[in-house]
């Protein structure tokens, strides 16, 4: 992979310098948007692990890493948009739940789909038996679930057709003009 290929979240930055370094846990996410962009980088890329290790600890254990990785790789992932970002006081070192409300676009079964979703994001420590550290540093920010706003079927993509990808100014598809067939649809 390119080391200058545009980052699957729609940033300005190159893949190596936004979401990468989190998504090898050479950098941690220093927001919930960050940690938001970065999971949907990895479901681009197929990293079911950074996923499932970016859930919170009381989300984990109802997460398999086998579904997170079948539903990743069953859709084609176009687009990334960032609707808002509720970002809550931090009283003292206890953490708050942080929001962020996105849309990510994908194609699964020649469907265009968005899946609109209000996340819901906890500061936490990473290893629960490491109880001496707590401070605010050696938290790190996980997801916790979020309210579905909509999750439709936007169109059903014709294989001559010019690639819905087009349509996204966040996509981070580089063959832009090209048909469906010769594009996401490939
Ligand atoms: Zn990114
Ligand atoms: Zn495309």
């Amino acid at each position: 992979m390119s080391l200058n290929k545009k980052c699957f979240c729609g940033s300005i930055k190159s893949f190596s310098a936004c979401c990468q370094p989190l998504i090898i846990k050479e950098k941690q996410s220093l927001t919930p948007e960050q940690l938001m962009r970065s999971r949907f980088s990895a479901y681009a890329t197929g990293n079911s692990q950074y996923i499932y290790d970016t859930y919170a600890k009381s989300s984990q254990v109802s997460q398999s890493i086998k579904e997170i990785s079948e539903w990743s790789e069953a859709c084609t992932w176009i687009a990334l948009q960032i609707h808002s970002i509720n970002n809550n006081e931090l009283i003292d070192n206890e953490s708050a739940e942080q929001f962020v409300e996105f849309s990510a676009i994908y194609i699964t079964d020649g469907v265009l789909c968005e899946l609109r979703e209000n996340s819901r994001f906890i500061l936490e420590i990473p290893q629960p038996e490491n109880t001496q550290t707590n401070d605010k540093q050696d938290l790190e920010w996980r997801y916790i679930d979020g309210d579905i706003v909509k999750h439709d079927e936007l169109t059903k993509i014709k294989r001559k057709e010019l690639c819905p990808c087009n349509s996204f100014p966040t996509t981070w598809v580089i063959k832009k003009g090209k048909k469906y067939k010769q594009c996401c649809g490939n």
